[in-house]
């Protein structure tokens, strides 16, 4: 379940309440209706922005958009095993997400950003779907060396089900908790959390600010996304991030794919967006 922390770090992280957790939507590094099409563009335009903020600890996770999810959603992996057919489909989800991993990883490369990727299924074994240890990631030392990691949502091994889909929300909150970070970003491909689904309603109006009370109040007006997304959208993506927010770290959602806002929002300027905070 959300919300429950079994990955404390065995000790103390240097980067402990200075780390900046960085999510990159699917929506935003892939062009999500089209199989398996990146968007370098966007892309090479975070690369720039996250080279030009600078910041001292940060963990980049990203998702899967049309790289992993349509894969992830054909062979049903995200329930698990249940037959010898969704093995090829483990595979082949993984290997997109790789795929994608390495565009967004040799960007940030590009733009002088030492930038390692760090494969989630290669040191993550979930239960039931849940993380239940960073320990073997070596995030810390890559941390401390001045490397940024970069993760992604992955196929992963399960103990209770044999696979399971290890979304970059969960990640994001999980990492952000065990390292005690200062903040988290998200960048999506709307203006932040709006009333209603923006790209489904007219009427949606944007929230600036909101507190995790009055967002547990009105998350039933939160509708899921439109598009194949087997992690749930912005909905899954709130209700995975609450737990880390109830912990003190401030989450910021802004619209990455709009050029300037990733590094306004890493220089903690002001952005068009969402601010969530515990109070
Ligand atoms: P990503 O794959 O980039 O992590 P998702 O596509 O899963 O993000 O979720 C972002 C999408 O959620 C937006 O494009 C938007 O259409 C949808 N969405 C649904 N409900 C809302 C809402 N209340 N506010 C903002 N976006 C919403």
């Amino acid at each position: 379940m959300p919300g429950e922390l079994k990955t404390e770090l065995k000790s103390k992280s240097r980067a402990e309440g200075k780390l900046v957790v960085l999510k990159l939507g699917g929506s935003v590094v892939t062009r999500k209706e089209k199989r398996m099409t990146p968007n370098l563009e966007a892309i090479k335009m975070l690369a720039q922005e996250v080279a030009q903020a600078d910041v001292e600890y940060l963990i980049i996770v990203h998702g899967g958009g049309s790289f992993g999810h349509p894969l992830a959603e054909q062979y049903r992996i995200k329930e698990g095993f249940k037959e010898r057919s969704q093995i090829e489909g483990f595979s082949k989800t993984h290997q997109a997400m790789l795929e994608l991993n390495k565009l967004v990883v040799d960007a940030l490369i590009q733009h002088n950003i030492a930038a390692f990727s760090v494969i989630p299924s290669s040191c993550i074994v979930t239960k039931a779907g849940r993380i239940e240890s960073l320990d073997n990631c070596q995030i810390d030392m890559l941390l401390n060396m001045g490397l940024v990691p970069v993760l992604f949502g992955d196929a992963v091994l399960d103990e209770d089900q044999g696979f399971a889909i290890l979304s970059g929300d969960q990640l994001v909150a999980v990492l952000a908790r065990s390292f005690k970070a200062s903040r988290i970003i998200l960048g999506v491909d709307v203006d932040g959390l709006y009333t209603a689904d923006p790209k489904a309603h007219s009427i949606a109006q944007p929230i600036t600010h909101i507190t995790l009370a009055d967002l547990k109040s009105r998350i039933s007006a939160i509708e899921q996304t439109r598009v194949t997304d087997v992690t749930g959208g912005m909905l899954g993506k709130i209700l995975e991030l609450m737990p880390a927010i109830g912990a003190g770290i401030p989450t910021m959602i802004v619209n990455a794919g709009k050029r300037g806002n990733l590094y306004k929002a890493l220089k903690e300027q002001e952005v068009p967006g969402t601010l969530i905070t515990k109070e």
